[in-house]
């Protein structure tokens, strides 16, 4: 017998490389934000209290989860803060997903999700998504222990709630579990399910100021739902880490989101050159989803998804390949700058010439 037999075993969740940044860098490989954040953010910066670094932050962020609940015209018991969406996602996971019954999601989405259920001993099942990505609402009709949604999902970027009606039908058939709508990339066209929280005790809605507010490196996530669900959260957190958000990131967070005319100019600049992207891999051969996201998932036809993601990776591009069933045909893009863009298809360009026309 050693100390070892007792430690709590888990193979980790493997974050995208983060490569020392240097000028000549072009980084696509973890869907963060090419613009940096509001010019409102800098002022808060400058006027920050260091003095007050002494003191402990707001347990329960109040400033910041006002903000928000005014901002979306919600209750600010409604609104639940953390250190990223990972840490809130985690948090719920913690909180409701307590039974013996397998909490459910897609065989395709975000990897962190099987991690959390194995450090938490949740069981679980991954429903495979049909050829073209999609989610079949049956498998979510099943008994469960809980039901998570990523929506956009990643990595594809398509958006189930186009049919407004199938996650609202999941949330309705599944009063006695809680489902989780991971809402990561909504900002970028999908459609939210945030009016659901109003009308069902059962839904949590959760969204990042990671991609779309420039704040990956602040980290602050957020989530929206029924008083009694927030309630619950909270408990969980207050009986684990009262003080999770500092005080920098709750006072740049209040400024972040007063700042919606800057956000709407630059989410739109990622959404129009989202689609011209597609349109560029498109021409060039690729298989490319309709993605909602800051992100595409294309897959080339001239050379694997796998020699294209190395051969970048010499340009000093960094994209994201899983070597994964049903994944390793595709690469995932993060959405950059339209100059950023323009050297990807360069690139490209630069690796498919003297290829074949098809493998
Ligand atoms: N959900 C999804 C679907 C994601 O892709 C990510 C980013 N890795 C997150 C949540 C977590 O983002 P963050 O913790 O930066 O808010």
């Amino acid at each position: 017998m050693s100390w070892e037999d007792n430690v709590r075993r888990v193979i980790p969740y493997v974050p995208g490389e983060q490569p020392k940044v240097c000028t000549d860098l072009i980084k696509l490989n973890t869907n963060e934000f090419p613009y940096p954040p509001s010019p409102k953010v800098t002022e808060c910066l400058k006027k920050i209290q260091y003095e007050d670094f002494r003191l402990y932050p707001a347990p329960d962020v109040a400033p910041l989860r006002d903000a928000i609940a005014s901002h979306y015209g919600v209750l600010s018991d409604e609104v639940f803060v953390g250190v990223g969406s990972d840490d809130v996602i985690s948090m719920a996971f913690l909180t409701f997903f307590n039974s013996d019954k397998p909490v459910i999601f897609p065989d395709i989405t975000y990897s962190f999700y099987d991690v959390w259920c194995n450090v938490y001993r949740i069981p679980f099942v991954k429903k495979p998504l049909n050829a073209d990505f999609r989610m079949i609402k049956s498998d979510y009709l099943t008994e469960n222990g809980g039901i998570v949604v990523a929506n956009p999902n990643a990595p594809t970027g398509i958006s189930e709630m186009e049919d407004v009606d199938f996650i609202e039908d999941i949330v309705r058939q599944n009063p006695d579990s809680v489902v989780i709508v991971d809402e990561a990339y909504v900002d970028f066209g999908g459609v939210s399910a945030l009016p659901l929280i109003k009308k069902y005790d059962n839904v949590l809605v959760i969204r990042t100021f990671s991609k779309s507010r420039a704040f990956a490196g602040i980290r602050i996530g957020y989530a929206f739902g029924s008083p009694k669900l927030i309630k619950y959260m909270n408990d969980v957190k207050y009986s684990i880490n009262s003080y999770t958000m500092n005080r920098p990131a709750i006072e740049l967070g209040v400024a972040a989101i007063s700042d919606s005319e800057y956000f709407e100019k630059t989410v739109g600049k990622i959404i129009s050159t989202r689609e011209w992207t597609k349109v560029e891999l498109k021409k060039r051969g690729f298989r490319v989803t309709d993605s909602k996201a800051n992100f595409v998932f294309a897959a080339p036809s001239k050379v694997s998804a796998k020699e294209l993601f190395e051969e970048l990776k010499k340009r000093n591009i960094y994209v994201r390949f899983w070597d994964k069933d049903r994944l390793r045909d595709y690469l995932r893009i993060t959405i950059g700058t339209e100059n950023e863009m323009k050297s990807l298809m360069k690139a490209v360009d630069e690796i498919l010439q003297g290829q074949p026309e098809s493998r």
